[in-house]
């Protein structure tokens, strides 16, 4: 990692958290936005024309909201989404006018003028919010912009069938609404042979068709790679700019983003029968070296994950429960004085893929990366 490319966002963690030295800090995250910007680049490629948003819910899946922004930006990235209008109004103080930024998760009650008045532009996502939208555009005598969204088949989000079809048939139902694209969102489209993704596409083709016309947008990270015909005229990639594998059965076509690399606080050596951490859960079988790291579920490392650090591409397994604020390792692989307190070892990165690590836990990439905790020196490299 070379100093010159490091870079302090200020004022991009989340509300209320200041930035933390390394010198302080018990783990250092290290986010490689150049990497993300390959990331947009190896999807723009594979899109071979068609528009590509960035997608920053959650702050950028914990990454950073504006550093991601602007690394996308850099990449000619004009259109993001976020799920809230709430982060929408952050990411727009953050970047300024420009690109676009559309809210996932729709228009709460109330929060029309809010919305409209910030130059969001929510996804209408039921037939109350349609008519919010129109009565909130009429009222402000413009046109206001909107993506219409319709469930395809996840029953998660956007209007149902019966929805579009009742409001297909009403006169002025759109009227003052600058529609930007129709979208819908696939249920499985990381399991590529799974006949639901075509019937969501084909379900997808026949609500829209009932719509005005406006562009499409159908993929996710995943989509983009069952192929041509789910790209339509805007993909919304989140996971893979992140690094997690959008196909997951196949090698990750994507860079990695993130590593994570916490503290040794304390070496010891203990004998056998010496009970290990909260419960002993563990009992040493026989003279044991450990690492206790100064890191835990605090940071967001999952309780329950079996799991193991590395350190010059030795495993070092976690003994015994992971605490809030510490990780017991089994360094006796290491020669004696190998590791001394300060030294560091690795969670995530080359030894452990993000997506390695989930799946040690029982969860996904995506989890992993917004849960990671306020608690981390956070190094951006390639800003
Ligand atoms: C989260 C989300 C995305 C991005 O999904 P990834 O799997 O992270 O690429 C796109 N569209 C919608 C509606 C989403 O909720």
């Amino acid at each position: 990692m070379n100093d010159d490319t490091r870079h302090d966002f200020q004022d991009c963690h989340a509300a209320g958290s200041q930035p933390v030295s390394e010198t302080v800090a018990g783990a250092i995250l290290t986010i490689d936005l150049g990497a993300i910007r390959e990331n947009y680049r190896r999807l723009k490629a594979r899109l071979a024309g068609v528009r590509c948003a960035g997608v920053l819910k959650a702050n950028g899946y914990g990454l950073g909201a504006l550093p991601v922004a602007s690394a996308l930006m850099q990449e000619g990235c004009d259109i993001f989404f976020v799920a809230l209008l709430g982060e929408g109004l952050a990411l727009r103080k953050a970047i300024g006018p420009g690109p676009d930024i559309f809210a996932l998760n729709g228009l709460p009650p109330g929060s029309e003028a809010e919305a409209a008045a910030a130059g969001l532009f929510p996804l209408i996502n039921s037939a109350p919010q349609l008519t919010a939208w129109r009565e909130t555009a009429r009222a402000a005598g413009r046109n206001l912009p909107a993506a219409i969204q319709v469930d395809s088949g996840m029953a998660r989000l956007g209007m149902s069938a019966v929805e579009v079809e009742a409001v297909a048939g009403e006169a002025g139902a759109f009227e003052n609404i600058d529609i930007r694209f129709v979208m819908s969102h696939l249920a499985r489209a990381d399991e590529p042979h799974e006949a639901a993704n075509e019937s969501q596409r084909l379900e997808f083709e026949r609500l829209r068709k009932l719509l005005p016309p406006a562009p499409a947008s159908l993929a996710n990270s995943s989509g983009i790679f069952l192929g041509p015909t789910y790209h339509y005229d805007l993909a919304r990639p989140g996971a893979a700019l992140y690094g997690v594998n959008p196909t997951p059965h196949e090698a990750n076509p994507m860079l990695p983003v993130i590593q994570i690399h916490a503290k040794v606080a304390q070496t010891r050596a203990v004998e056998k029968g010496a009970g290990i951490g909260y419960g002993h859960t563990l009992h040493a079988q026989g003279p044991l070296r450990l690492a206790t790291i100064s890191f835990g579920y605090g940071d967001g490392w999952h309780r329950r994950a079996a799991s193991a650090a590395w350190f010059d591409g030795v495993r070092l397994p976690f003994v015994g429960r992971v605490s809030m604020d510490s990780i017991i390792l089994d360094i006796s692989a290491l020669p004696a004085g190998t590791l001394s307190e300060g030294d560091l070892v690795e969670l995530i990165g080359t030894s452990q893929s993000l997506d390695d690590a989930a799946g040690h836990a029982g969860t996904i990439g995506y989890e992993i990366l917004t849960s990671l905790g306020q608690r981390f020196h956070r190094r951006y490299l390639g800003a």
